[in-house]
């Protein structure tokens, strides 16, 4: 479930290649993408995110029959293509772009995984991803309506709406106020998130092998609001995302448009596609 708007920005599919791997907390895996189609790419910040496709061959030639969009259309074109060898889908966020300084010189993207063991497509490949792998995208823009009027900013995520969070705090000005919940399996996969002063942002560690979403919707209830229209932004499994918005619309009186959210994944569920 999703309210957030899409995008579909003219750059279409870009070609990528990875050339970098690293672990940047003990969760997440940071992959960073350049090439010279990558000078495509136009980074509009916030949550920015992108329909990433990993092909399931080693020679990455499937990426070429690619539709240029995912919109109706392109999605039909992509399901026509042959199951066993066209590329998975799966959804992203810009970790932060590096637009190419000369001529000479490549921009790079970074894409933040979560590491969530052998189970699905995108994370095992994030794992194990090794300069040269080709991959593709295809951006859908930014969901946080950057021009909704609102006194306060309340931003909720578990560690896969880390990058957004992280994203939007980024991106705010300097002189916005709120509070930010980002809920991480581990004390240690904390990031910096360059916030404004004003906005809060509460670390949440799920230590105790607690259920995602299991610390960060509490959080919210318990939160004394401050005073003004509110803009909300909720992701992460399901649940929270939901949770978060039916707290919001139905104890606390937020109109229904103010809730930005989207369920970035489901326990126990792959991603269609
Ligand atoms: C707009 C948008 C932006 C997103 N941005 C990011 C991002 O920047 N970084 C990121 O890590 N994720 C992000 N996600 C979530 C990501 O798309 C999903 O987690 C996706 O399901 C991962 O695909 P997979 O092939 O690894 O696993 P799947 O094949 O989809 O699922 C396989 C199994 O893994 C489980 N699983 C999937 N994701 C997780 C998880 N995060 N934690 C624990 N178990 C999981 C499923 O429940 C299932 O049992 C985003 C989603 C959306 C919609």
């Amino acid at each position: 479930m999703s309210n957030t708007s899409i995008t579909n920005a003219e750059s279409g599919l870009v070609h990528a290649e990875v050339v970098r791997r690293e672990l940047v907390t003990p969760h997440m895996v940071r992959v960073t993408l350049s090439g010279d189609d990558l000078r495509r790419f136009v980074f509009t910040g916030f949550d920015q995110w992108f329909r990433l496709a990993i092909p399931v061959r080693d020679d990455g030639s499937s990426l070429a029959d690619l539709p240029d969009s995912f919109g109706i259309g392109g999605y039909l074109r992509y399901l026509r293509l042959p199951k066993q060898t066209r590329p998975v889908i799966r959804n992203y966020t810009v970790r932060s772009f590096r637009p190419a300084t000369d001529a000479a010189a490549l921009p790079e993207l970074d894409i933040d995984f979560v590491v969530h063991g052998d189970q699905g497509i995108a994370g095992p490949w994030a794992a194990a991803a090794k300069p040269g792998d080709a991959v593709a995208l295809i951006d859908q823009g930014h969901g946080w309506p950057d021009q909704r009027p609102a006194d306060w900013v309340l931003l909720v995520a578990d560690e896969s709406g880390l990058p957004a969070v992280a994203g939007i705090l980024r991106d705010l000005p300097r002189d916005a106020v709120g509070h930010a919940f980002i809920e991480v399996l581990d004390e240690r996969d904390r990031q910096p998130t360059g916030a404004p002063r004003g906005v809060q942002v509460h670390w949440l560690a799920r230590s105790g092998g607690e259920a995602p979403g299991s610390l960060a919707l509490p959080a919210v209830q318990q939160l004394s609001f401050l005073p003004g229209r509110v803009s909300a932004f909720a992701v992460g499994e399901q649940a929270l995302a939901a949770g978060v918005r039916r707290h919001l619309v139905r104890e606390r009186d937020v109109p229904k448009g103010d809730v930005t959210f989207s369920g970035y994944w489901r326990v126990g569920r792959s991603a269609p596609s």
